[in-house]
């Protein structure tokens, strides 16, 4: 039994210093824009991703991390990621 939780990350690109430890902590949420020169969430985590409870916990290692605070996360639904046995389940 595992919950998967939906988060969305922006980064606010004002205080964005570019310094990179949130993309050497979680390479796969965080990305190099050249065009501004900052760091951006991969665009799955930018519209919203279904990561695992540990996942989550990286996730918040790497706003803890961020020198300037520019990053800000979005829970957006949890779920329960298991066969379905909930009452009511349609399909
Ligand atoms: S840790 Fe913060 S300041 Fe550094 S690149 Fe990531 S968002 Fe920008």
């Amino acid at each position: 039994m595992s919950k998967k939780i939906k988060i969305q990350l922006t980064i606010d690109p004002e205080l964005c210093i570019a310094c990179g430890v949130c993309h050497a902590l979680v390479p796969e949420a965080y990305t190099y824009d050249e065009k501004t020169d900052k760091y951006t969430p991969t665009p799955e985590y930018k519209q919203g991703v279904f990561v695992s409870p540990k996942q989550l916990e990286q996730i918040k290692e790497t706003i803890d991390s961020c020198p300037v605070g520019a990053i800000k996360l979005k829970i957006l639904e949890t779920a329960e990621d298991e066969p379905s046995n909930a009452p009511g389940n349609q399909d």
